[in-house]
């Protein structure tokens, strides 16, 4: 076994040929050296010079070279390159002046010259005509594959290359003939010899989309299973389960009554319910009143839509019912936030609410736990405490995973183990395509609500050049004078600490504006920091002062971006705003606006704003709807990860990424539902070899929620 292959995963052949690239290269065009700022130079030179550099350890070989490219040109140090040969004693002997090579790499501008350390080199002929190097691997376009220490490049391009001539010869194709032929796919052989060593542009085209479906086709197939023999269970269709709250097609849900605790709630709110919370209730009252089969439900809604309150209302249905509710939050802020909001609420019911954090020690822990055990604890609200060993519940028959995103698979299951087939509620604001959430969430029912409680106005949302920021600071001031509170946010706890390289240090970060922001800029006002660095009881008195009103301006990292909520502050103002992501921005803002008065957002952003950057600050600017701005940053991010789907354990791909190949997703979906309710026991001479796959090689392992 190679060294560094099983930190690779890769423990047989199949492994190796499923290890895809990361990127390709295509060494067939020449980029001259003079390009070398704008891409990967490949090119034909000549050696003209050595010397040996250094002492000792470090002494390396550095080797001149010239461009062939621009042999026809006025000679300029452009043409010539510096190769820095580092731990690479052997190409003494391969680059001898005069040589000449085929040049492979990524150049720098430095000491005067063009140099490079990470260069790679083919011989050509010495015949002056030959431009082409005796190829060692098949192709010009070459993978680029992900490394692990022990392993190169090329090392890696002749294992993959000698499997593929051994074993691809007679590789059964996976998918059904008749799919292949519809899609154009290329047989699995062909498909998997190209995605590593592809003849052409167009065939690498092919083969990706050909492995990209497959595997979306595998997984739909799972989830596809599953989803049918719910349905087997229930008496219903899978995709008749999203419903829009908030929206009118929910008349198709019988109206259930509301329990007695949930009509003594509703009866003493200070408001009433949106139309989104009462039909999210609904449901969920719907669900629970079913005996069959737990409830599974995700309720996804903009930042301030009211979920806390529409989980509070399902506890009570539970209560009513004589079981447990826990309710998990992902940082002890937010999990207190909440424990204050269901003793306000539901201690005057004649409620018993517990606080149940890592922190809470001890003599009143021991209490806590014993009275959760013996069912005196109505909800408990906490963190990931919830599921330490030594808890234990007399009858958990709800569960609440608030921000569901932040936690991974496993510690959802763990909560859940603790009670026998509780319900599930997940909730999070941050919106995940519709055919995603099937895919991701399987089987579950989802709920969104689309609406906002009444009288909000929409934050308004400015743009400012660092350089302007005191105009920013000055509007601050006055609406802090009218008794107003703000949030300053920046995306560093401390730059001039140690842990920082130095090229971070000229941001501003929240310790030392801190300082600047209370002697120099609110000297009448009282500002305090909040961080996750700090212990938990410092963090929880500032909030606390904060939502009180006793601290004007709240100094603070993302921490302050789940779920806080303090309506009377209505000024926001993110310094670096062009350092969070679409999303975390839209969370941040989200923080203001909870009150009557305008609230406004100031998006800080410094003078060197890529273009990038400027299209993403104006689409916060101009959107205030949180599923269209998660919409506009996965079409400018293109493959990224979003919140709640890269932690969900089951979709490690290898190639595909439903993100990005979401319209690939959903026709696998179509095509994989299609199959399976056909053709139930996969009998079809074309379906077999899904039943043969599924049988010797599952694609994906199933994972229980
Ligand atoms: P999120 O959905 O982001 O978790 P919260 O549950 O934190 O939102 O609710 C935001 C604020 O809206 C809270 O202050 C809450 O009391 C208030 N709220 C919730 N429902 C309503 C409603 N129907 N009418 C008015 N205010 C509401
Ligand atoms: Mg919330």
């Amino acid at each position: 076994m190679v060294p560094g292959f099983a930190r690779l995963g890769i423990r047989n052949v199949a492994n190796l040929l499923c290890h895809y690239p990361r990127d390709w290269e295509d060494r067939s065009v020449i980029v001259p050296v003079s390009e070398f700022q704008n891409a990967r130079v490949c090119t034909n030179v000549t050696v003209l010079a050595r010397d040996w550099i250094g002492y000792g350890k470090k002494r390396f070989l550095k080797v001149y070279v010239e461009d062939e490219s621009s042999t026809e040109g006025p000679r300029n140090t452009c043409s010539r390159a510096a190769l820095l040969c580092f731990n690479r004693p052997w190409l003494e002997k391969q680059l001898m002046p005069g040589g000449r090579f085929r040049l492979w790499g990524r150049f720098f501008y430095k000491y005067g010259e063009i140099q490079s350390s990470t260069f790679e080199i083919e011989p050509l002929s010495s015949d002056e005509k030959a431009a082409e190097p005796a190829r060692i691997l098949p192709g010009s376009i070459l993978p680029v594959y992900p490394l692990t220490a022990g392993l190169t490049q090329i090392k890696l391009r002749r294992f993959v290359s000698r499997a593929i001539e051994k074993y691809t010869g007679n590789l059964e194709d996976e998918l059904p003939p008749e799919i292949i032929a519809r899609d154009n796919f290329l047989s699995k052989s062909a498909a998997v010899k190209a995605i590593h060593f592809p003849d052409s542009v167009e065939e690498l085209k092919r083969a990706k989309k050909t492995l990209i479906y497959e595997e979306l086709f595998y997984l739909e197939i799972m989830v596809s299973k599953r989803a049918i023999n719910k349905r087997m269970k229930n008496g219903r269709l899978p995709e008749e389960n999203v419903t829009m709250s908030g929206k009118s097609s929910s008349f198709l849900i019988p109206h259930s009554s509301f329990s007695p605790l949930q009509q003594r709630l509703i009866e003493r709110l200070p408001f009433s319910l949106t139309r989104g919370q009462r039909e999210a209730v609904n449901e969920i009252n719907n669900d629970m009143m079913k005996n069959q089969c737990p409830m599974a439900r995700l309720l996804q809604g903009d930042v301030g839509c009211g979920k806390t309150l529409v989980s509070f209302l399902a506890a009570l249905r539970t209560v009513d019912t004589g079981g447990q509710t826990a309710i998990m939050a992902p940082t002890e802020l937010l999990a207190r936030q909440h424990a204050e909001n269901a003793a306000l609420l539901l201690e005057p019911l004649g409620l018993k609410i517990a606080f149940l954090t890592g922190n809470i020690k001890t003599a009143g822990r021991k209490d806590l736990l014993k009275n959760l055990a013996s069912g005196v604890v109505d909800i408990v609200v906490g963190t990931h405490a919830l599921f330490s060993k030594d808890v234990e519940y007399k009858n958990l028959r709800f569960v609440v995973v608030d921000e569901q995103h932040r936690f991974g698979v496993i510690q959802r299951s763990l909560i859940m183990a603790k009670g026998d087939n509780p319900h599930l509620l997940m909730m999070s604001a941050t919106p995940i395509p519709r055919t995603l959430a099937l895919t991701v969430f399987g089987d579950m029912d989802v709920s969104v609500i689309r609406d906002l409680p009444p009288g909000r106005k929409p934050v308004k949302t400015h743009l400012a050049r660092e350089t302007s920021e005191s105009r920013v600071y000055d509007f601050v001031r006055k609406k802090l004078k009218t008794g107003s509170q703000a949030y300053f946010v920046y995306p560093l706890i401390d730059a001039h600490s140690r842990h920082n390289d130095e090229n971070e240090s000229n941001l501003k970060d929240a310790v030392s504006m801190v300082r600047r922001l209370e002697k120099k800029v609110f000297p009448n006002f009282t500002v305090a920091l909040v961080h996750s660095k700090l212990d938990d009881e410092e963090k929880r008195q500032t909030m606390e002062r904060f939502r009180q009103g006793e601290i004007a301006v709240l100094v603070a990292t993302s921490v302050v971006e789940v779920g806080v909520d303090v309506p009377n502050a209505s000024c926001m103002v993110i310094e670096h705003a062009e350092r969070f992501g679409l999303s975390a921005l839209h969370q941040l803002r989200g923080r203001v606006g909870r009150g009557r008065d305008q609230a406004y957002c100031f998006l800080v952003y410094s003078d060197e704003l890529t273009d990038d950057g400027k299209a993403r600050l104006k689409i916060m600017l101009e959107n205030n709807d949180g599923f269209i701005i998660a919409e506009e940053d996965l079409k400018l991010r293109g493959p990224g990860q979003i919140a709640g789907t890269e932690q969900s354990g089951y979709l490690n791909l290898g190639i595909a990424n439903p993100i990005r190949d979401i319209d690939e997703l959903a026709h696998a979906r179509t095509d994989a539902f299609s199959i399976l309710e056909n053709d139930p026991d996969l009998i079809l001479r074309d379906h077999r070899i899904i039943a043969r796959v599924l049988e010797e090689a599952p694609p994906f392992e199933e994972v229980v929620l």
